[in-house]
């Protein structure tokens, strides 16, 4: 392993979404555009990285609006579970449920997987796995030392299953996370970072799943 993957964080977009740029040796990954693609543009731009994918950690209108923008500049695919392509699509649609009147386009070109995906970056390889629970097609993205955990697992909180969620799913893909190292650092969707332990021994509902396996 020579030289770290550099995690940087963007907030963009009406829900303050955490965008994440993972990059190494020029090469970069971008996670979850949440709006205000320009922002996006500029840091690439300002660091000089070539990017080779958008991935969503779910379907959520906050995690792929700047999406088909940053396609169109890079060329480049937007990588999503298969079974939140059609809530991405929808996107609009919810959006405008929420009041917000921003409008979206989806992207074209689009990679779908189901279970686990590798991807290389530089000299380091993330994976994404699936994660379901706060929707049917959420996914964490994992490396050395670090999950991306989108919105299912957040600093003293966890995703809401009411939005295309299911609170069993959500619970096992929870229990699936908090078995990595208590060292590991965590980047969530929304929020401050963290780590396991800290969730371990403060979280609520971690500590629900670890020691009785449900929420509540
Ligand atoms: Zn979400
Ligand atoms: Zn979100």
């Amino acid at each position: 392993m020579t030289g770290m993957l550099k995690i940087r964080k963007i907030l963009t977009g009406p829900l303050m979404t955490n965008t994440i740029i993972l990059s190494s040796k020029g090469s970069c990954v971008v996670v979850d555009p949440g709006g205000e693609q320009k922002k996006i543009i500029d840091d690439i731009e300002m660091n000089g990285l070539t990017p080779k994918a958008v991935i969503a950690t779910h379907g959520h209108f906050d995690h792929v609006l700047g999406a088909s923008q940053l396609q169109e500049k890079y060329h480049i695919p937007l990588i999503i579970h298969e079974k939140d392509v059609d809530m991405m699509r929808n996107s609009g649609t919810m959006m405008n449920s929420f009041g917000i009147a921003e409008s979206f386009t989806p992207p074209s070109k689009i990679e779908t997987f189901t279970g686990k995906m590798d991807i290389t970056i530089g000299d380091h390889e993330i994976t994404l796995n699936e994660t379901p629970g706060h929707t049917d097609g959420s996914i964490c993205i994992i490396g050395e030392g670090f999950i991306l955990t989108g919105d299912t697992l957040f600093r003293l909180s966890v995703g809401r299953v009411d939005i295309g969620g299911n609170q069993d799913e959500l619970v096992k893909s929870l229990k699936f996370l908090l078995s990595f190292p208590e060292s590991t650092k965590i980047y969530p969707g929304h929020g401050e970072m963290s780590d396991l332990r800290f969730e371990i021994l403060n979280n609520v509902f971690a500590k629900n799943v670890m020691s009785k396996n449900t929420l509540y």
